[in-house]
This record gives C-alpha cells, structure tokens and sequence, in this order.
C-alpha cells in the first residue's frame, strides 16, 4: 500500500482513525472529510441490483451496433432517463463518421472436399434472445469488399513471427487466405489483421479455438461460462493503434462540414478483407490441411493434427461491406457543480454492441445509468458535487474507439483547461475479480476509495481486490491486465489502449481510471453475450453491477468534492523510475545515457514528497486560503498535460503521451517513443526521446516546487 503520504498525515491518522475514519480521506480536511463521508454513504444507499437489473434488460432487449436505429434509440433513451433524474444540460452530439455495416459475406471450401461455412450462430436452448432475427452474421467492422480464391494457410496467432516460421517453412502467404485464431494473452485483431495485409495475404480469417475460450476452459454456454461450438467473437480491425476514431479525420473532430481525407489515404482503414469464424466453420478447413505438422505451441484445442497447410484446402471468400459515411451519437449530460462549475471530472461507457451486449457494454450501461440516478437523487436532496460531474455514452467504441475520440478531438481545449480526470468503464462485470487500473498519480486515492465499499464476497472492497491480485500473480496468469509495476500497489498503473480512456490520456493528457469486474467469459463480441449469459453466469444477483456504480460513483465523489485533488505524484515518480528500470534490460543500452533523466525522477520525487507533505498539514490544519486552493488544484490538473509531446510519439503523431502508450496488440507500452526506439536500436531517437522525458520531468518538478511555495505562504 503506497498510500500514506507522510509521517504528519499518518500520525494525525493514527491518534485519530478509530474515533473518526473520514478524516483519513485523501485530498480533504476533517471537516470535509466528515461531510464526504456522509454524501457518500448516501450516494451508496442508492443504487439496487434490481433496478441494474431492469436496466441492463433494457440495454440488452435488441442487438445495438454503432449505427443502428436500435443504438440510435437507446441515445434517446439515456438522454431521456438523464433528464428525468435531474441530469443538466443533457445534449445528444452527432459525429458524422466513416462507419462500417455487414452486407453478406459466404466462405466455401472448394478443395479437397465442399464445406459451406455456416457463418452464424444456432440458438442456444433456454436462451430465447439466440433466437432473435436481428442477430447479424459473422463479420469484421472496416473489413474491405471482395472475393477471392485461394489456398488457405494457417499461421497460429497472426502475429509477425508466426509468419517467420511459415517462411523458413517455405510456406508464403501472397494471394492466399490466412487462417489464425484468436489469441491468449489477448492481441488486438487488428494487429493480426494488419500484419496479414503487410505478409501480402489476400484475406485473412480469425477464429475461435477451443483452447482460448471454449470447452478447453471448461463447461460452455448454456451448461458454463464458456464459448460453444459456434460462438463467433465479431469485432473491427481498424489501425486505431496508428490514430483511433474516423479515420478521415485524424486529429480532429467529425462535426458538420470538417475536413475529411480521403478513405485511401486513412491510416487506420484497413485494405484487406477479413471474417470471424466460430470453431465449427473452421475445423473442416484446419482438418483437411497438408503441408508440415504445426509446431506443439500453434496445435489448439480441436481434436485434430493441426498443419500449416498452403496447398491442398482450397477456399472461395466473399464479402461485402457497406463501409461510408453514417452517423454516431454521443450522449452527454452532467451535474453542475456547486462551487467550481469550471473543474470537470468526466465519466464515459460505450453503448454501442457487437450484438445484445451483455458484458460488453451494457452491464457497464446499466451500472452508469444507476449512477446517474443516484447522482442526481443527491442533487436534488442539496448534496451537489463542488465540481462538475460530465458523463457521456458514447458510439462507435468498438468501431475504432469512434464517439469518444470525436468528442474528445471536438473539445480538447476546454478539457486541457477543466478536466480533472477521466473514469471510464467499458465492461462493468464479467464475473467477481475486480481489476482496477489508474495513471499512477491516482492509484494512491483509488486503492483508498476501495476501502470503503462493500464486496458481495463479505470482505471490504480492498480486501477483495488484493486476494485476486495475490492468487492472479501466484498462478501468473496474466490476462490482458497486468497488475501494478510496485509490489505494493494493487491497481494495474500500466495503461494501454482498447477503451474508450485513450483519447482523453493519449490525445487530451488527462489522468485516467478503469473500472471493471472479470470472471470466466468464453463469449466475448458474440450473440450469446446476453442478457442469459448475465444471469447465469457473469452476475446472477447483479451484486457487481451495483458495486460498480457505487465505486464508480464514489471515485467520482471524491474527485469531485475534494479540497485538494488527491494526486499522489511521489508515486508517479516511482513508477517511472520502474518504468526506465525496465528499459534499461534491453539490449545495445550502453550506448543511451539516461543518467539526466533518472536525475529529474529523483528531483521529481522530492518535489512530490514534499507537497504530499505541505497538502497534507494544510489539509489537517482545516484551513486553506481559497485562492491556493484554486492555485494548487489548477496547477496540480497541469501535471499529466505536461506529459504530453505536441509532435507525438514517432510515427504516430496523435498519440502524444511520452509515458504512456499502446503496442499495435493494445498492450500497454510505457515511455512509448524512448522504449520503441530502443527496440528497433535507433539510437539518435532514442537519445531524443530521454530529452523529451528529461525535459518534462524538470518542467513538472518546477511545477510542483511552485505550488509548494505557494501553500507554504
Ligand atoms: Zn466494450
């Protein structure tokens, strides 16, 4: 636990704690902390699994994609739900954007034998929405349209290596059909997608094994958690790696009339045609393969000898896309603040769904929808937030991370000058392990507000958090959330891309903080990723939802409400100091000095050290003059945007965080531009990129000595 300050702090903590735990709050004075205490275990009272419950039906009544007039009715519904819970300045935004839609698509194997792929999902029984028409086939967003045949190749994962070894097997893939699986640790499809279209590939398909998702995990849907025979995990495969959201406007908004590039010049469209196959379309092709036995870690989970193929499995693939210009609409709504309107901390989930969304999004829905009423239930009863509470429901997320980069791009300024933060929340649960993650400045403040709610499992939140940290690490399981880079620290302080979070860290340079519950979930992007799936598995009793937004809301709370913002920069210091020390194992480092550079992490450190301290007696004391409290907290929201380079990480101008960043897999990728230079050993960019740190260390340590100057007068 990283989150004791300093010894004043803690001493005042000690003599103190039993009588009155709020004043252990960080960021507020007794007093405050008292009255906190009070607003938030009003706000807890609030939410209920049943009313989470009606919600998430709700959400997951009809299958809504970025795009559809489902999805488009759902924005009029929060709006409306928004309004009548005394939400203000309620306003849905249209971005016109470069959107992506299934026409038809058939896949056929010609050779050896015919097989028709069946490229949809069969209804599950006692799970009547598997039923329902409206449930599209199988298909990527921003595929390309074509048709081609040609022999298929499998080639394991997608990734480059994979490719490697296929070539020294003297197997190409030009013009031909690439097969590969959905891969654990997660890698986004994208990725493969890409690394297809540069090997030459005229197509690629991705499937589903059983080994990853399925009856290799354990029992399958409707009997478990797992994915079935035909569970197509859908999803895009847009670049969002290179520049996320419309890719006809990188870098700006897609408001009326904005410029737009044209879609061959984009970046981030992809130029290949690809689908998603479930396990039983697949298996005929991987079965009937020739060519040399695969490697032991490329066999999966089907019951057969998986070959790398070339030759003798003939396919015929055709899709067609209806990829153009279409709407999305994001829902905005707040809670004014009572005393500093112009201090924004901003919440977000996506709406938007590959088919009902029972994970993906709309349990994250319906926690946020309950937040709103209870956010606007203490409203109404005197108890506003001192800042303003923003909450958007955006589109698009699952189409390039679409409404929120829109939205973000449209309002950067006002949220380089207001936002506090940004807490997002894709999918609220999947299960009963909550994973948090927060730049590290917030971490501190994070794992304190866990501390304060309730985990169904009868232990408090924090508790809970840290047994699964403990039994993920014992059994090195690490999904696509790694856990803290301190052994002390629970929340996973390294942060890549995949949610809606990035543009607001990448782009904006605004603290972040990600939410969610996980468990077993072999249904990921499918049909069978409902509302059944939900109560049988994911979260009977809707416990998880409601502690969600109780958590969610809490965070909020305490951002809001704060005397002084609770970031802990000492601990960002830290953090960075792990992140350089990491770097340092890679190979040719003798020729980067970074000696000035881990100098300024120490005199960041100090300078955070002491105004944890000087915040702290200010805080203890319970008197702050106004106007350094405005001063701090300004300064103090300076912070992260002073992390960011204008120029961009290299070759990937819009992502302008120097500390954090994404591999084109999502994974996360700390000190992006230094570290990528020194893994292609280009050192003239790496030396660049230590400047470019270096310089912003000095800047934020001069921040930081500033505002402790002024707190100490
Ligand atoms: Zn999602």
């Amino acid at each position: 636990m990283t989150a004791i300050r300093c010894a004043p702090l803690a001493l005042f903590l000690l003599s103190y704690a039993n009588l009155t735990p709020a004043q252990s709050i960080l960021g507020f004075t007794p007093t405050s902390s008292t009255r906190e205490t009070e607003v938030e275990s009003k706000f807890k009272s609030i939410p209920t699994p049943d009313e989470e419950r009606r919600q998430h039906r709700i959400f997951t009544q009809e299958p809504h994609i970025a795009g559809s007039k489902r999805n488009n009715e759902l924005a009029d519904y929060i709006a409306a739900e928004w309004r009548k819970q005394g939400l203000e300045d309620v306003i849905i935004r249209r971005y016109d954007v470069y959107g992506t839609n299934p026409k038809s698509a058939s896949l056929e194997m010609i050779a050896p034998t015919h097989y028709q792929a069946i490229l949809r999902e069969t209804p599950i029984p006692g799970d009547d929405d598997s039923k329902n028409p409206a449930i599209t086939g199988a298909w990527l967003g921003m595929s390309i349209s074509g048709e081609v045949t040609a022999p298929v190749v499998y080639a394991h994962s997608g990734n480059p290596e994979d490719y490697d070894l296929l070539r020294k097997q003297g197997i190409s893939v030009k013009g031909k059909i690439v097969l590969v699986r959905y891969s654990n640790p997660y890698s986004y499809r994208g990725f493969k997608a890409l690394t297809a279209q540069r090997e030459g590939a005229a197509a690629i398909l991705i499937y589903s094994d059983p080994a990853e998702d399925g009856y290799k995990k354990g029992k399958v849907d409707p009997d478990g958690p797992w994915g079935p025979e035909y569970h197509i995990q859908r999803g895009a495969i847009t670049y969002d790696f290179m520049v996320p959201g419309d890719p006809q406007t990188p870098g700006w908004a897609s408001v009326p009339g904005a410029k737009r590039i044209p879609i061959e010049d984009a970046v981030s469209a992809p130029k290949i045609m690809a689908l998603p196959l479930s396990w039983h379309d697949a298996k005929p092709l991987l079965e009937n393969m020739d060519g040399p036995v695969a490697p032991a870690e490329w066999q999966g989970g089907l019951p057969i000898q998986y070959h790398l193929g070339g030759e003798r499995v003939k396919a015929h693939l055709k899709i067609e896309m209806d990829n153009g210009t279409q709407p999305y609409y994001v829902v905005e709504g707040r809670i004014r603040g009572a005393d500093l309107p112009d201090e924004w901390v901003v919440l977000g989930n996506h709406r938007d769904a590959w088919a009902f969304g029972g994970v993906d999004p709309s349990s994250g829905t319906a926690s946020m929808i309950e937040l709103t009423r209870a956010l606007g239930q203490l409203a109404k009863q005197g108890m506003r937030p001192r800042r303003t509470i923003v909450v958007c429901s955006w589109d698009g997320e699952e189409v390039g991370l679409t409404g929120s980069t829109e939205w973000g791009e449209q309002f950067a300024d006002d949220l380089r000058a207001k936002a506090v933060a940004y807490i997002n929340v894709d999918e609220a649960t999947s299960g009963p392990n909550f994973h948090g993650q927060a730049v590290a400045s917030l971490a501190p403040m994070l794992e304190e507000t866990t501390r304060s709610l309730q985990d169904p499992s009868g232990k408090n939140l924090y508790d809970a958090w840290k047994a699964t940290v403990e039994r993920e690490k014992a059994s090195a399981q690490s999904g696509p959330f790694n856990s803290g880079v301190l052994t002390s620290t629970l929340a996973d302080t390294r942060i890549g891309s995949g949610s809606d979070h990035t543009v607001f860290l990448n782009f904006i340079g605004m603290p972040v903080i990600g939410l969610g519950f996980e468990g077993d979930y072999g249904v990921y992007h499918s049909a069978y990723d409902d509302f059944f799936w939900m109560n049988h598995f994911g979260d009977p009793g809707y416990r998880y939802h409601t502690l969600t937004s109780q958590l969610w809301g809490v965070t909020a709370l305490r951002l809001a409400n704060a005397d002084l913002l609770p970031f802990d920069f000492a601990s960002y210091a830290s953090n960075i100091r792990q992140f350089v020390a990491e770097l340092v194992n890679g190979k040719g480092m003798s020729k980067l000095d970074l000696t000035g550079a881990r100098k300024e992490i120490d005199n960041f450190e100090a300078a955070g050290k002491r105004l944890d301290e000087s915040m702290a007696q200010s805080l203890a004391s319970g008197k702050i003059n106004p106007a350094v409290e405005q001063a701090l907290n300004q300064g103090m929201m300076q912070v992260e945007r002073n992390w960011l380079n204008p120029d961009g990480i290299p070759g990937r101008p819009w992502f302008k965080h120097i500390l954090y960043g994404a591999r084109f897999t999502y994974a996360h990728l700390e000190l992006p531009g230094l570290t990528e230079a020194v893994e292609n050993q280009d050192w003239p960019t790496a030396r660049q990129q230590a400047e470019i740190l270096q310089h912003a260390l000095e800047k934020n340590t001069k921040l930081l000595n500033e505002l402790n100057e002024r707190i100490q007068h």
